[in-house]
């Protein structure tokens, strides 16, 4: 076995979209590791990553 060229040699994972939720106005906001965080709807900067494998629930009391 030889090393493939341009495959397994360093590159980091392949890119997987993200999906985040604005911690503002709520818009989902689907990000490639290297965007830059920020709402595309207000431009805030915080947002949430969203749970796409699972629904996570919060016991409400
Ligand atoms: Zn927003």
């Amino acid at each position: 076995m030889q090393p493939q060229p341009g495959f397994g040699g360093g590159a980091p994972a392949p890119p997987a979209p993200v999906a985040y939720v604005c911690g503002d106005c709520g818009t989902e906001n689907t990000l490639k590791p290297g965007d830059v965080i920020r709402c595309r709807e207000c431009g805030y900067r915080i947002l949430y990553k969203k749970r796409t494998k699972r629904v996570v629930q919060y016991e409400a009391r």
